[in-house]
């Protein structure tokens, strides 16, 4: 009997996926589960929130034809009985494999009245909330790349508001000297205020007070301090972290069921390199084709491998910043700024979806990555720089 392989989350894993898999596995049956009928493009949320929605690419037209889509939620999973649970006539769906790719569209919550620009639902509702142009003192959470990316963006399309970014961590951490002097030089010259290494005390109505006993008021606050995942996994039983990441082991495995694999933000790699981002969600999800081809062939097997190239950021529309890393994601001094470092962003945002075309389209394997062993020395598992995903309040 032909396998049942069921993939939950039609995002950047899920997708790239269930298109590599059907052009290695002939004789199986593919179902991809996910809740909305549009390719949801997380990395371009911050566009979205500043400047209004985008037309969105359906996920039927990035499948290939002989895999299977179902539009609807996933409500549960019963690992024990290789089955999932579904929104649609509350059925249950059987599997022989699982690959879970929900993703992180949620936030630890700081306060009632803050803004997220995690999910498209977040994205709906802030714009639906606030008349974006009547936003005059924006406060962001968070100085990660999003954080970041939200700020920058917003300053771009709304000149004369007031921005600031607030972080207990200092602004910039995780990257090369140069990089951060650069940061700081345009968040200077955009006007974009850094209250960085100041912890927040509380929330209070429109205000914040922080510990060392300032204030800072607000007309709107966006929660940029890191994703969370969906609690799914973790109600099904899964070992997860405080994140609701699922545990795998090297070859992105659930560490109780062999048969469920895990890519995207949804997976937790423990003493790992990896980081959420769509710079692994993707290598995961084509390990996960490739590897699971492997299994129900009866082939050799190896742990997943990933080294980190660099990190990109936009600085409104017109500026970007590229820090090139070495494999484990440390900063090199070598960076790429300004009108060229947004045209690389650019490139590289398009080349996510051209990506997912490229391996629908292609009779062969498109997407590749940079290899190497994504498990930290022991010596160095302390040090790991915070990036995107980490939480950061
Ligand atoms: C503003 C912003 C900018 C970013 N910029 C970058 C960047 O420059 N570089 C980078 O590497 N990363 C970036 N990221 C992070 C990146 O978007 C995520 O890491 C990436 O989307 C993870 O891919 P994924 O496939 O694991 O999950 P997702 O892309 O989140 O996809 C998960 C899918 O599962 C579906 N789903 C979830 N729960 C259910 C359910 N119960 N039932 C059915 N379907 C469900 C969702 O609707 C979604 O379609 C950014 C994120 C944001 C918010």
């Amino acid at each position: 009997m032909k396998p049942k392989i069921l993939i939950l989350g039609a995002g950047y894993a899920g997708i790239i996926a269930a298109n590599r898999l059907d052009k290695q596995v002939k004789d199986a049956e593919i179902v991809l589960i996910s809740e909305s009928s549009g390719f949801k493009e997380r990395i371009r949320y911050h566009e979205t929130a500043s400047a209004g929605l985008k037309k969105e690419i359906l996920i039927r037209d990035l499948l290939r034809t002989n895999v299977n889509f179902l539009q609807t939620k996933v409500t549960g999973i019963l690992p024990k009985e290789k089955t999932v649970i579904i929104e649609a006539k509350n059925q249950n769906v059987h599997y022989d494999y699982l690959v879970i790719a929900l993703g992180s569209s949620e936030i630890r919550k700081i306060q009632t009245k803050e803004n997220s620009i995690q999910s498209k639902d977040a994205v709906l509702e802030f714009l639906k909330r606030k008349e974006i142009s009547k936003i005059q003192n924006l406060c962001i959470i968070g100085s990660g790349l999003t954080g970041l990316e939200m700020a920058t963006e917003w300053k771009y399309f709304y000149p004369k508001s007031r921005v600031t970014l607030i972080d207990r961590s200092e602004l910039g951490s995780s990257f090369s000297k140069k990089a951060k002097e650069y940061l700081h030089t345009y968040l200077l010259k955009n006007e974009i205020e850094v209250l960085d290494k100041t912890k927040i005390d509380k929330i209070e109505g429109n205000e914040i007070q922080f510990e060392n006993q300032t204030k800072r008021s607000f007309d709107c606050i966006i929660n940029c301090t890191g994703f969370q995942s969906s609690s799914l996994p973790k109600e099904s039983g899964f070992k997860t972290n405080s994140q609701n990441r699922i545990y795998v082991d090297p070859f992105l495995r659930s560490l109780e069921y062999p048969e469920v694999f895990v890519a995207g933000d949804s997976a937790y790699l423990e003493n790992s390199i990896l980081r959420m981002g769509c710079v692994t969600a993707l290598p995961m999800g084509a390990y996960i084709a490739d590897h699971l081809a492997n299994v129900i062939q009866g082939k050799n097997l190896s742990p997943f491998s990933f080294q980190f190239a660099g990190r990109c950021m936009s600085l409104g529309r017109e500026d970007g910043l590229i820090q090139m890393t070495h494999g484990d994601d440390k900063p090199k001094e070598w960076i790429i700024k300004g009108k060229w470092g947004a045209f690389i962003k650019e490139l590289v945002n398009r080349f996510t979806i051209f990506s997912l075309m490229m391996e629908k389209n292609l009779p062969f394997r498109f997407y590749f990555w940079p290899k190497g062993n994504p498990i930290l020395e022991k010596e160095k598992r302390i040090s790991k720089p915070m990036v995107a995903g980490d939480l950061v309040v």
